[in-house]
């Protein structure tokens, strides 16, 4: 749906994830096995990984601004219990949040917000603002102040809607 490179570094896991539900058509990836394989996922973490999927996109929209699209369960909630190990580089002393358990998607995304954070880039990854979309994407604006997934498609429609809406 979206011309835009992914996000860097763990947050193209958060954003795959996100954008394995097509809202305006229902579609979710995640009912294959090769939607599935794509972010690793067991079919026993399905619906976790759904619930998940929805908890992330509404955190997203609240980088940009916008309330939850639903009800979900907080993010926070769902990610409190989620194994993190701190791993130390003996070379060189540096340190990260790596996942504990390698399996485990609420572990792999805890440890990519962990990372994002540190990185600066956590509140850039954003869920577009178009009520049919909601896909995430990773903001790139010099002010991080983007809107739509994508200009040509969700930037476009809006203007055209409220084009629309002004009348002749
Ligand atoms: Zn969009």
């Amino acid at each position: 749906m979206s011309e835009r490179t992914a996000a860097p570094g763990g947050l193209a896991l958060i954003e795959s994830l996100v954008n394995t539900l097509d809202i305006e058509t229902g579609r979710d990836s995640l009912d294959t096995a090769d939607g599935r394989a794509r972010i690793g996922l067991t079919e026993d973490e399905l619906g976790g990984a759904r619930e998940l999927r929805e908890s992330l996109r509404a955190t997203l929209l609240a980088h940009a601004g916008h309330p939850p699209h639903r009800s979900v369960t907080p993010l926070g909630t769902l990610l409190a219990d989620a194994p993190l190990h701190v791993s130390v580089d003996e070379r060189d002393g540096s340190a990260a949040l790596t996942p504990a358990d390698a399996r485990s998607l609420s572990s792999r995304v805890a440890a990519a917000v962990a990372e994002a954070l540190v990185d600066g880039t956590w509140v850039r990854l954003k869920a577009c603002e178009a009520e049919t979309c909601h896909w995430a994407y990773y903001d790139r604006s010099p002010a991080g102040r983007g809107r739509w997934c994508s200009m040509r498609v969700c930037g476009a429609r809006e203007k055209m809607r409220r084009y629309r809406a002004k009348g002749p």
